[in-house]
Order: structure tokens, then C-alpha cells, then sequence
């Protein structure tokens, strides 16, 4: 049986995400209710992404749909979790620069600063080194993260700024992987079910 990983599919990067992990054999399921999150008998996914956004939105939509304290419940309960970009903002701790009214889940232990990367990487592509090897990624008004806590691990640096953090089973990155088709993240996190990926490279779908 190949892994479940539910994509949050409020808004945004939705279904780049889902076209990786399908890739890399895993099931998708996309999160919109509380019942496609956890059943009478349960979680019913093995992990879960938040993809990129409006962190905003997304939050006002979280509450909206009921989701915002079951996904909260779940994630600090050990659902592996990968957020890319505002996914990354809905994880932190401590979020710099909100919008008016936003929350965060407050499940990875950093701070963040919304748009840090701002209109000047609009649209750029680069390649990062992580614990992962070089990574091919794309930076979108991409937050950074300003402080990380105890126990949380860097998992890339661009131009002198921590883009991505993880501590535990939950990862947090500034920038996309799923719009160049780099599965590493992507690979890791379905390992991270006990199930390993197919491990094949994504030509990529999506040009930027
Ligand atoms: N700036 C957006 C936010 O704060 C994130 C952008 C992105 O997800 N590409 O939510």
C-alpha cells in the first residue's frame, strides 16, 4: 500500500504538490475538512504538505473550514509535516510582519518574517545546498526565518538567510520545490512514512 499524504488544498501551490508526490508513488489526499484529516478510527493520512500561498488567506480559510486546531492537534502530535513558504509561515512559532488578525499553528519553533525575500527574487530560481545535496528550487515573496529555537536544525541558506528549518518530523522552507520537480524534500517526507519513494526526478511541470 503506498503511502496517504494529504495536501492542504485551501489555496494556493496546491497542485504542483500533488503531481511530486504522485510521481514518487505516493496516494494524495486533498485536506479541505476536518474528515479528510482524521476519521472515527484516526488520522487518515501518513503526512501531510502545506503548500505555498497567502499565509493569510490560508489561516482566515483554516478557521473558516474548522481545520485550524485539528491540523494544529495533528502536526504537534507527529503527522509528518512539509510547508513551502506560506506553508513555512503557517508552521512558526512567531510570525514577523503578519497580516492583521494572523495566527500561525505555532508547531516549528521559529520565527519568521513574511515577504523577506521580497519583489527582488520575485520569480528567481537558484540552486541551494542542504542536508538533502544541491537542491534546484524557486523563491516566490518568500519569508525567512529570523530565530531559530532549541533542537531546530537549518536546512538551507541563501544569500547569508536561513530558508528552511526542521526540527523533529515537521520541515519548514522558504522556497518551492515542487515548481522545478526537486524531490528531495518530497522523497524525504513520504520516507519519513516508513514507505520508501520511487526516487525518480520530476520533469518539471511548471516553468516560472
Ligand atoms: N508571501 C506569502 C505569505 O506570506 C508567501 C508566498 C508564497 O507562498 N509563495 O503567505
Amino acid at each position: 500500500m503506498p503511502p496517504t499524504v494529504g495536501v492542504l488544498g485551501l489555496q494556493g501551490g496546491v497542485r504542483e504538490h500533488r503531481e511530486l508526490l504522485e510521481h514518487l508513488g505516493a496516494r494524495v489526499t486533498l485536506v479541505r475538512a476536518p474528515s479528510d484529516l482524521a476519521g472515527p478510527d484516526g488520522l487518515r493520512v501518513d503526512a501531510l504538505v502545506l503548500p505555498g500561498g497567502e499565509s493569510s488567506t490560508i489561516d482566515k480559510l483554516l478557521r473558516l473550514f474548522d481545520l485550524f486546531e485539528p491540523l494544529r492537534v495533528a502536526i504537534a502530535g507527529g503527522l509528518p509535516t512539509l510547508g513551502t513558504c506560506a506553508g513555512l509561515v503557517l508552521l512558526a512559532r512567531e510570525v514577523v510582519d503578519p497580516a492583521p488578525g494572523q495566527r500561525s499553528l505555532q508547531v516549528l519553533d521559529v520565527t519568521v518574517q513574511r515577504n523577506a525575500l521580497g519583489p527582488q527574487v520575485d520569480s528567481a530560481e537558484t540552486t541551494l545546498a542542504t542536508p538533502l545535496g544541491a537542491v534546484r528550487v524557486a523563491f516566490i515573496r518568500a519569508p525567512i526565518v529570523t530565530r531559530l529555537g532549541p533542537g531546530v536544525d537549518v536546512v538551507g541558506t541563501h544569500a547569508g538567510r536561513v530558508v528552511g528549518a526542521r526540527a523533529g518530523g515537521v520541515t519548514g522552507l522558504s522556497f518551492h520545490p515542487e515548481l522545478t520537480g526537486e524531490p528531495a524534500f518530497h522523497s524525504e517526507l513520504i520516507s519519513a512514512t516508513g514507505i520508501p519513494p520511487r526516487g525518480r526526478r520530476l520533469v518539471p511541470q511548471v516553468r516560472i
